[in-house]
C-alpha cells in the first residue's frame, strides 16, 4: 500500500497544550532553511535570546531555548544544578512535581518530597518549615503553573524562601510564560524553564531556559561533569554563547526556531502585560459561561490559572463520550483529567492564540450540546450571554 501525504484537519486546541498555533508562526516555519552556523541564522539566535529575556523578565546572560520539549528544559535545570549526594526539596501538587522527583533521583541526588493536595497551590509556610527542618538543601523545586490541575503557586514567595535559606530555586514555568506574570529577576528565581506550545502558541518541541548568575556559579563549581552530554549547559553555551565564536554542538532545529522567534516577536508586539490581561479576561468570560452550565471549578478562585481551567464533569455526563463528541462534531479538543482526577474532570485550556472570544463561544455551545445529548439539562444561550457580558 502506498502511503500518501498526511493532511491533518484544522482542530481548535483547548486542552493542556499544544495550543492553537497562530498562522503567522506556521508561515514562519516554512521559510527557507539556513545552515545552523550561517551568520544570518546566528543573528536570529541572538535576537531570540533577547526576546526570551523579555518573556522571562530577566537580564540573565544564560537565557536560550533548549532544542527539545519542556521536559528537556526541566531535565536541563536538574542535571546542571544537582550532583550526586545533593539534596533537593521538591513540592508536589500534580503530575509535574512527580516528574521533578524522577529527575532528582536520576541525578544521584536525594529528593525530599513535600505533597500538597492536587488542585491546590504550594503552601509557602509548609515549604519554610521543611527548609528549617533540613539544613542542607541545595535546590528548592516547584511548579509555578500546574497544568495537570490548574493551580497557580506563589513563585515570588517560594523563590524568596529559597534565597532566605541559601538554596537555589528551580521553577517550572512551562505553562506560565506569556499567560500570567513571570518575573524572573524580581523574584530572584535561579533556574527557570518553559515550553513553546503553551501560552507562546508555537509548535511543540522547544524549551526556553534561563539561569541566574548564582545558578551559573553552581554549574561552574561542579565536582562531577553533568551526567547528560546533550543538556550540559557548559557545552550548549559553546554554540549559543556570546562572543561571536560558535562551535558545533548539535544541529539546531532551524525552522522550529523561526517559529519560536516569530511567537516571541508577537508577544513583544502585544506586550506582556496585555497578554496576561487577555488571559485573565478570557478566563473570566469562560468561567461566567461554565457557571451557567452548572459546571464547577476544581481550584479555588484565588489560586486558579486563567490559562488552564480544571472543571468537574457533571453527574450523569460521561467523560470520553463528551470529548469524542467535541472532537468529532466540532473539531474541538479539550483535556482529560490525570491521576486521581482522571474521569472526574476536564481541563480546558485558554493558552496563547487559543485565548480568544471565538474559542470561548465555540466551547460553551459545543459543550452544552454534548451534555444535552446525554440528557443533562443546560441552556447554551444563557451561558453564551454570560460570557459575552464579560467580553463586552
Ligand atoms: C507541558 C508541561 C511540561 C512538559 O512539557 P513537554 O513539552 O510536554 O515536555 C512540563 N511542565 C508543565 C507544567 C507543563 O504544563
Amino acid at each position: 500500500m502506498a502511503i500518501s501525504s498526511f493532511h491533518p484537519p484544522l482542530r481548535t486546541l483547548m486542552g493542556p497544550g499544544p495550543s492553537d498555533v497562530h498562522p503567522r508562526i506556521l508561515e514562519a516555519l516554512g521559510r527557507p532553511t539556513l545552515g545552523h552556523l550561517d551568520p544570518l541564522f546566528v543573528g536570529m539566535m541572538d535576537e531570540t535570546k533577547e526576546l526570551l529575556k523579555y518573556a522571562f523578565q530577566t537580564s540573565n546572560e544564560l537565557t536560550l531555548p533548549i532544542s527539545a520539549p519542556g521536559s528537556a528544559g526541566m531535565e536541563a535545570c536538574f542535571v546542571n544544578l544537582l550532583e550526586p549526594g545533593d539534596k533537593a526539596l521538591v513540592c508536589v501538587n500534580g503530575v509535574f512535581g512527580n516528574r521533578m522527583i524522577e529527575n532528582v533521583t536520576r541525578c544521584g541526588a536525594t529528593a525530599i518530597r513535600l505533597d500538597f493536595a492536587w488542585g491546590t497551590a504550594v503552601e509557602p509556610a509548609a515549604v519554610e518549615a521543611a527548609l528549617k527542618e533540613h539544613g542542607d538543601i541545595k535546590v528548592l523545586a516547584f511548579v509555578h503553573a500546574e497544568t495537570s490541575t490548574g493551580a497557580l503557586s506563589d513563585a515570588e514567595a517560594l523563590c524568596g524562601l529559597a534565597k532566605q535559606y541559601g538554596c537555589l530555586s528551580i521553577v517550572d514555568a512551562v505553562t506560565s510564560m506569556g499567560g500570567v506574570p513571570l518575573l524572573v529577576d524580581k523574584w530572584q528565581a535561579d533556574a527557570v524553564y518553559s515550553g513553546s506550545q503553551k501560552c507562546l502558541s508555537c509548535t511543540p518541541g522547544l524549551s526556553p531556559v534561563t539561569f541566574s548568575p548564582a545558578a551559573v556559579a553552581a554549574i561552574k563549581a561542579r565536582k562531577h561533569p553533568v551526567q547528560s552530554w546533550f543538556l550540559d549547559m557548559n557545552l550548549i553555551l559553546g554554540y549559543w554563547g556570546e562572543g561571536g565564536k560558535r562551535a558545533y554542538h548539535h544541529t539546531a532545529p532551524v525552522n522550529a526556531l523561526y517559529g519560536l522567534h516569530e511567537s516571541l516577536v508577537m508577544l513583544q508586539e502585544e506586550g506582556l502585560e496585555n497578554a496576561w490581561q487577555r488571559h485573565a479576561t478570557m478566563h473570566s468570560a469562560l468561567a461566567a459561561g461554565l457557571e451557567c452550565l452548572g459546571v464547577e471549578f476544581v481550584v479555588a478562585a484565588e489560586q486558579r490559572l486563567p490559562q488552564l481551567n480544571s472543571v468537574y464533569i457533571p453527574a450523569g455526563v460521561d467523560d470520553a463520550t463528551t470529548r469524542q463528541y467535541l472532537l468529532a462534531k466540532h473539531d474541538l479538543e479539550i483535556g482529560a483529567g490525570l491521576g486521581d482526577l482522571a474521569g472526574k474532570v476536564w481541563r480546558i485550556g485558554l493558552m496563547g492564540y487559543s485565548a480568544k472570544p471565538e474559542n470561548i463561544r465555540l466551547l460553551l455551545s459545543a459543550l452544552a450540546a454534548a451534555m444535552l445529548a446525554q440528557g443533562y439539562e443546560c441552556d447554551a444561550s444563557v451561558a453564551l450571554a454570560a460570557a459575552d457580558a464579560v467580553l463586552a
